[in-house]
């Protein structure tokens, strides 16, 4: 089984799909997470940034292939760059700024999908992401949509950064989610959008078990 959730950043995505994990005993696959992970050796390897050394990276990577691991600790995923735990070092700013040029290549990309494949043939899984009901896994049967009020959205990536919800930090986080949320529905490749048989779920007065339970729900119906 693949329960694929996809949506906007501050959408709920990541909390529920792990807490969904934990409900289920699977795994969680954070897409965003391996993404960033190969921003973060791009940024390792070319200290200007990634932009324009897309392909290189992605051939190192390619070459390399024990150089990016995924495990699981008690259903919680851990991101290994070079048999380092950079599971914290990934949400940087640095590599929030950076992992767009990663996403919008399709090297980057098939690297990426390529590893989350392996992971969902031999285990269920719930991944989330912008793409997985669309592009990655578009025969999965277990696809939601989450989305919520942009305000209420950087209110909780203030909240996940412990940023204060006013004021200029505020206004740019506000700033950053826009432009991070235009590139992934504009980009030409696997761009962010509700496949069409996804149950699309407007989060922003919901709670997060509100959430689950309308998940779990739909899960029994589509297993009845
Ligand atoms: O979810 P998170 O914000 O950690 O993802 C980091 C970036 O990776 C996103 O801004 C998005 O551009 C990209 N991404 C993507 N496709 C996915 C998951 C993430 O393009 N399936």
């Amino acid at each position: 089984m693949i329960i694929a959730i996809d949506g906007p950043a501050g959408s709920g995505k990541s909390t529920i799909a792990k807490l969904l994990a934990q409900e289920l005993k699977i795994e969680y696959i954070d897409s965003g997470a391996i993404y960033r992970t190969i921003a973060l050796h791009g940024i390792n390897s070319f200290p200007e940034g990634c932009q324009g050394r897309e392909q290189e990276i992605a051939e190192q990577i390619r070459n390399d292939p024990g150089m990016i691991r995924i495990s699981y600790e008690n259903h919680t995923q851990v991101m290994w760059l070079n048999d380092e735990d950079v599971s914290k070092s990934i949400r940087h700013p640095k590599v929030t700024s950076q992992v767009k040029y990663i996403a919008d290549y399709p090297a980057c990309r098939e690297l990426v999908n390529s590893k989350m494949r392996i992971i969902a043939r031999d285990y269920p899984v719930v991944i989330d992401g912008r793409d997985i009901g669309t592009v990655v896994f578009p025969d999965s049967t277990h696809k939601f949509f989450l989305d919520a009020q942009p305000k209420i959205r950087a209110e909780r990536r203030a909240g996940d950064l412990n940023i204060k919800p006013s004021g200029s930090d505020f206004e740019e986080l506000i700033r950053q989610m826009e432009i991070r949320d235009k590139n992934d529905r504009e980009r030409a490749i696997a761009p962010l959008k509700r496949a069409e048989d996804a149950l699309y779920l407007d989060t922003s007065d919901m709670t997060v078990e509100e959430v689950i339970a309308s998940i779990l729900n739909h899960c029994h119906r589509l297993n009845d």
